[in-house]
């Protein structure tokens, strides 16, 4: 090592301003510092479940975690260590998915929000990366509201695209484009593009339409029913959306790293002007009216 005056030299251990937006990197006294000033953390979630033929596993929580960090870089925000497991049971007849009941994900998830407050901590951003979370996020959420006060924000990559299509298909498909993309911009490694496809929704009646494992369209109204992704799909992957609106698609050509890289930062530019505007929000006053 270079020595100076007979002083080794460690300015390679000097933190750099990226490594402070991890929450995992601090030491409790930096935290308690940071915490002074800081009422808003994020906090990546995500699952470890099957995505069809061409994505690994781990996507929804590599997704994630790939987001709230770019954010924490681009915007300061600090960014909490990502929870890989979620809610994935419909998805158990898939090879390797892991799953928590919902019940059991609302409390651990209740119970980090709690450990938070202790600290200060005012308001919390979930970037979500899997929709079977979003139950249990919500319930943990209105727990914290009531219990000390808290305000949480659930964000998912396909609600922030909700009004705009991914090389003409919904953002909120399994293993679709759009999900392909976030995959590829996060952990190219976990990708096989040569594998690459979404299929159409199975359907189990000529009337009921299936657009997905939990929602049909019916006459000119929607239905929940509940089913198993394996019930619409038989490889995983799946466009939810009834295949008379988009049927499979095996051309994943333009889903190129460049056009990748764009999605994300549209979405990573997204949350950093969200958790600006969220941490500056008004904190709900109540003024209920009586007769
Ligand atoms: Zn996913």
């Amino acid at each position: 090592m270079i020595k100076t005056n007979g002083i080794e030299d460690v300015s390679y251990l000097k933190r750099s301003t990226i490594t402070m937006t991890i929450y995992a990197y601090q030491t409790w006294p930096e935290l308690e510092e940071r915490l002074k000033t800081t009422k808003t953390v994020l906090f990546p979630v995500g699952s470890v479940e099957q995505h069809g033929h061409h994505i690994g596993v781990g996507a929804d929580y590599i997704q994630a975690d790939a987001i709230a960090h770019r954010v924490g870089e681009k915007c300061g925000a600090l960014v909490l260590p990502t929870l890989c497991y979620g809610v994935s049971g419909h998805h158990k007849e898939f090879t390797g998915t892991l799953t928590l009941s919902t019940e059991t994900y609302t409390q651990l998830v209740y119970e980090i929000l709690e450990s938070l407050a202790r600290y200060g901590v005012k308001r919390v951003v979930f970037m979500n990366g899997h929709g079977g979370n979003n139950t249990g996020l919500t319930l943990a959420a209105k727990r914290a509201r009531d219990d000390f006060g808290m305000l949480c924000a659930i964000c998912t990559w396909w609600d922030i695209l909700h009004n705009e299509k991914v090389l003409g298909h919904p953002a909120e498909q399994h293993a679709g484009y759009a999900e392909t993309s976030f995959t590829l911009a996060s952990k190219p490694e976990a990708v096989r593009m040569d594998l690459a496809s979404c299929m159409a929704t199975k359907q189990l009646d000529t009337d009921i339409q299936l657009t997905r494992a939990g929602l049909a369209r019916y006459k000119n109204g929607m239905v929940r029913i509940p089913l198993q992704t394996a019930d619409v799909t038989d490889v995983g992957s799946m466009t939810e959306a009834h295949p008379d609106d988009y049927p499979s698609v095996y051309d994943y050509s333009r889903v190129t790293p460049e056009f990748a890289e764009a999605l994300m930062e549209k979405v990573v530019d997204w949350m950093c002007s969200f958790m600006k505007d969220f941490d500056e929000m008004k904190y709900p006053e109540w003024s209920i009216r009586r007769p």
